[in-house]
């Protein structure tokens, strides 16, 4: 059942100048996997970084330029596509030849004419492999308690964005927040009640942001995080502020909250322009943020407040 279940879900790109090896490998597989298909290289290639990648590409050797061990050579070179397992099928059956293609970072090899059950046997179990490392990976950028993505993943993607805003020359946001007075509520309510007041008000602030790239994020304990890319100083500031208001609207009780009889988030805002501020990197970004947050706390907690421009 749970082998059903996975297989329907997965993708083979077959790979191979000659249409007869085509038929037969998808003659083989299609009752198990969704099948793509490619007679050259270039296009097994376009296959694979365009938008529906497959989760594992069975590579003919030999064909017109490029050829597999080129294509395979190029997939393992891509951050896109290195993850994507390749078992190349083919004629040549020297033991060179084998060691020349995992080497290339192939995860096996299969000489034709290749044997049915076999055949069949491997595919499924590079399949296998290939979608729990995927759930794994997945597992590992969310975060347990409130379900958002966790540091790791909003590290990842801070990087990625502040490229992308260099290239683009648009400005990036990072808006940090920290529960205030959260050692007092889990004295208070319990560490059980705390754990729920986290998923209440990860679960507010997440629907706070409307655009498609931004990201809300666990940060660390009662620590959140939103990436806003795109969004200049004014525009990460009405966010901001919308995060404050949110939690504030949430009214969860919080008697011995010092600041409000209930449960408020002090904020840090800053923006840069990564484009013509070549000195800095996202650490100081993050940086940035967090002094502003520290401002908001010292400032008497529920606020925002804005690092200085640089
Ligand atoms: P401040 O207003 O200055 O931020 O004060 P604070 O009490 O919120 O800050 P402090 O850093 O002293 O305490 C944070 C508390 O958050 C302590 C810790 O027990 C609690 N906390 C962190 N992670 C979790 C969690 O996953 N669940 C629960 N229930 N509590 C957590
Ligand atoms: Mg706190
Ligand atoms: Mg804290």
């Amino acid at each position: 059942m749970r082998d059903e279940l996975i297989a329907h879900e997965a993708t083979v790109l077959l790979v191979d100048d000659e249409p007869t090896n085509i038929q037969a490998l998808a003659h083989l597989l299609r009752g198990d996997y969704h099948i793509q298909v490619a007679t050259g290289g270039a296009k097994a290639l376009e296959i694979a970084t365009g938008d529906t990648p497959p989760d594992l590409i069975l590579l003919d050797i030999v064909m017109p330029e490029p050829d597999g061990y080129e294509v395979c050579r190029q997939l393992k070179a891509d951050p896109r596509t290195q993850d994507i397992p390749v078992i190349f099928v083919t004629g040549r059956n020297t033991t060179e030849d084998e060691e020349r293609g995992l080497d290339l970072g192939a995860v096996d090899y299969i000489t034709k004419p290749f044997t049915p059950t076999i055949t069949r046997t491997r595919v499924r179990n590079h399949i296998d492999l290939k979608l729990k490392t995927d759930a794994l990976e997945r597992l590992s950028l969310r975060d347990g308690l409130t379900g958002l993505p966790n540091r790791r993943a909003l590290d990842q993607r801070l990087t990625e964005e502040w490229h992308r805003a260099q290239r683009d020359g648009t400005p990036l946001s990072l808006v940090m927040m920290d529960i205030d007075h959260f050692k007092a509520y889990n004295d208070d309510y319990g560490h059980g009640a705390g754990d729920g007041c986290l998923r209440r008000v990860a679960r507010a602030i997440a629907a706070v942001p409307t655009r498609k790239a931004d990201r809300v994020a666990r940060y660390g304990g009662e620590e959140f995080i939103a990436l806003l890319p795109g969004t200049d100083a004014p525009g990460a500031r009405a966010v901001a502020e919308r995060f404050r208001a949110t939690t504030a609207e949430l009214g969860l009780s919080h008697a011995r909250s010092l600041t409000s009889a209930t449960v408020t988030l002090s904020v840090g805002v800053a923006t840069r322009a990564p484009a013509s501020d070549r000195a800095a990197d996202p650490g100081s970004l993050r940086d940035a943020a967090d002094a502003a947050l520290y401002a908001a706390k010292e400032g008497g907690r529920n606020r925002v407040v804005e690092a200085d421009p640089i």
